[in-house]
């Protein structure tokens, strides 16, 4: 059956008045979607018995279900959603300072084999619907937050966001839309590994949110070894969408590098990292390795960590060290759902 969620304003306005409702009625039904993150067509208690029950005989709500909670000492919380085709995706939800920052996932598995990811590892299933994409920030919203608002949305669960555009984009202006879920475009974060026609299509899009790119190594070479997209699209290519890509005032690109031991932490990388990214307004989160029996690297030792960190700092880069939340909970990227598919 078709998700109810997902739609427009204007799509809603448009399927009630066919059914012979009228228009206003749209409104009211957006704002139990989007604002009052309605699970049932039950809740809406303001619209007539009638609307609701021809609602419910061709329409769902609600295709994600958060079946498992894995809460970590540090505070981070594990998800496991459940879709209605029986797959199940992951997302992160991490405090900081009476703020949320939650992690959420674009596709069911992965179609692109990044070496130091788990979900590389599950293949890809399907793409996430708009209405799912929605779904995972208002189920954790109103079951776990008990609708405190979320701080900080991030695609960097399962999936590339990037090859997904079909659903992402519609995604993205119900998140940011005022009187949709309403997250601040600026408190969002679309991660891609390096999809250049998708960040092209981002930029195009202007839906505002930010861009973060996973580099993984400085060089051709050992990155197409760690992911086997940059065959397909080189770091000179990725670094020129990158550095064409539309930035507001104060906004900047985030290049996420994932330090592996005596693969990409040498002080030949470093200094190849420095010359690559120099010309774009940027972060750079240096990215401690989550490590697993699964996956056939280490984590770089915290002296090289902080070597990369106070090089770059002394480069007057914005940079900052990231330790991943909730690794006595599966926190890694696929490692939770890994389990599962
Ligand atoms: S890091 Fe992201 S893009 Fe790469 S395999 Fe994992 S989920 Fe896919």
């Amino acid at each position: 059956m078709e998700e109810l969620r997902g739609k427009t304003l204007v799509e809603l306005e448009a399927l009630v008045q066919r059914a012979g409702f009228q228009g206003y009625r749209a409104r009211q039904i957006h704002q139990w979607l989007y604002r009052r993150d309605a699970r049932s067509f039950d809740e809406m208690s303001n619209i007539p018995a009638d609307l609701r029950s021809w609602l419910a005989s061709q329409y769902q709500i609600g295709g994600v279900k958060i079946e498992e909670i894995l809460r970590d000492a540090d505070g981070a919380q594990k998800i496991l959603f459940g879709l209605n085709d029986g797959l199940r995706v992951e997302g992160v939800l991490m405090p900081k300072e009476h703020r949320w920052t939650l992690c959420i996932s674009s596709q069911a598995g992965c179609s692109l084999d990044c070496r130091f990811c788990l979900t590389g590892k599950i293949k890809l299933r399907r793409n996430l619907t708009a209405a799912e994409i929605i779904d995972q920030v208002q189920s954790v919203r109103r079951e776990i937050l008990k609708n405190q608002p979320i701080t900080n949305l991030v695609f960097m669960g399962m999936g590339e966001p990037l090859l997904n555009m079909d659903n992402l984009i519609p995604a993205l202006r119900l998140l940011t839309a005022p009187d949709a879920v309403g997250i601040p475009t600026r408190r969002i974060t679309v991660s891609t590994a390096g999809i250049i026609p998708g960040i092209r299509a981002l930029a195009a899009a202007r839906t505002g949110v930010n861009l973060a790119v996973s580099l993984g190594a400085p060089n051709d070479k050992t990155r197409s070894a760690l992911m086997p997209i940059n065959k397909k699209y080189p770091l000179a290519e990725l670094i020129k969408a990158c550095r064409e890509f539309p930035l507001e005032n104060r906004r900047h690109i985030t290049f996420e590098y994932t330090l592996l031991k005596d693969v990409n932490d040498s002080e030949e990388d470093l200094r190849r990292l420095i010359q690559l990214v120099s010309s774009i307004r940027c972060k750079i989160n240096l990215l401690c390795f989550n490590e697993d029996d699964r996956l056939p690297f280490k984590a770089s030792p915290p002296e090289t960590v902080e070597r990369f960190r106070s090089h770059l700092d002394a480069k007057g880069f914005n940079v900052a060290v990231r330790y991943s939340m909730g690794r006595g909970i599966k926190g890694a990227c696929g490692q939770l759902a890994a389990n599962y598919l």
